[in-house]
């Protein structure tokens, strides 16, 4: 599943291939994905100007030229790719994905722009989905109303996270996946980030902040480590996009650098520590982590 990293890269790959194109023509070649697609997007579609294309959480937002926002979510198998039109087969020059979905009968949405680009949309599980809002009632739309702050950026503070650590008993992994807390972020990167950290999954969330209601130490150092894991991964997405755009090559996971993921049994990684990595299930999902340096 394309996690917040992935998609900032899918963004970056995109934007300049869309960012002030016109859609000449948008082909929906089926009825739905996850949900509907909304009623006579294609045509609602067409003659458009892109105007910028941003993200929030695992979105993708195309501002268009007429106050519409067309929302796009990979799912678990969406990615995109970029074609040039006249490409009878459409071979990919530059696959923005995550798994190597490539073959037509899963091109679910094709965006032909006035440069001569085709963007194709392809999705074999269909859990991804598009649809088509207001610019200006987007804050209040259910999909983003209740979303917390992006991981990157100043928003993510210990000061932000203390109120809303103060009174949650639950684990500290739980409370991180919590998306009305912090917007986008996956099960990998809250493993990676609280190895980082020191700190134990299982930790009550409220041990993170003082009687007084302030941030400790260690939550203070626990923002620092999110933060820094998700910018290195977008800064590792963004060269794959560069070193992939040479071959048809496939935009990957950054696994090469998760330190706990998928890790059960190896040494941990961390200077001076001779634990190893245990899986336990939190909420039905997999935890990675070192019993011996997270406490
Ligand atoms: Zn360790």
């Amino acid at each position: 599943m394309p996690e917040l990293p992935e998609v900032e890269t899918v963004r970056t790959g995109l934007a300049p291939v869309m960012e002030g194109q016109l859609i000449a023509k948008a082909e929906i070649r089926r009825p739905n994905l996850r949900f509907d697609f909304p009623k006579d997007l294609g045509m609602k579609l067409e003659g458009r100007t892109i105007t910028a294309l941003s993200r929030r959480s695992k979105y993708l937002l195309a501002d268009l030229d007429d106050g519409a926002v067309l929302v796009m979510h990979l799912g678990m198998s969406g990615s995109f790719r970029v074609v040039e039109a006249g490409d009878a087969h459409l071979i990919a020059q530059e696959a923005f994905h995550l798994e190597r979905g490539k073959k037509p009968q899963h091109d679910h949405v094709a965006l032909f722009l006035s440069s001569g680009a085709v963007i194709l949309y392809n999705d074999p599980r269909r859990f991804g989905f598009f649809d088509l809002l207001d610019r200006a009632t987007l804050p209040e739309h259910a999909y983003f109303t209740r979303l917390g702050v992006e991981p990157v950026g100043n928003a993510l503070s210990a000061d932000y996270l203390a109120p809303l650590f103060v009174k949650r008993k639950a684990p500290l992994k739980s409370v991180l996946l919590d998306q009305h807390v912090i917007a986008g972020l996956g099960n990998i990167y809250v493993c990676e980030a609280l190895h980082r950290a020191g700190l134990h999954p299982a930790k009550p969330a409220c041990d993170l902040v003082t009687k007084s209601g302030k941030p400790t130490a260690a939550l203070k150092r626990l923002t620092e480590e999110i933060r820094a894991t998700i910018a290195e991964a977008i800064k590792a997405g963004g060269s794959t996009l560069k070193d992939h755009t040479k071959a048809d090559g496939s935009l990957g996971y950054f696994q090469h650098r998760f330190k706990t993921y998928d890790r059960e049994g190896e040494p941990c990684t961390k200077d001076g520590c001779s634990g190893s990595i245990e899986r336990i299930t939190q909420s039905g999902r997999s935890t990675f982590f070192c019993p011996k340096c997270q406490t």
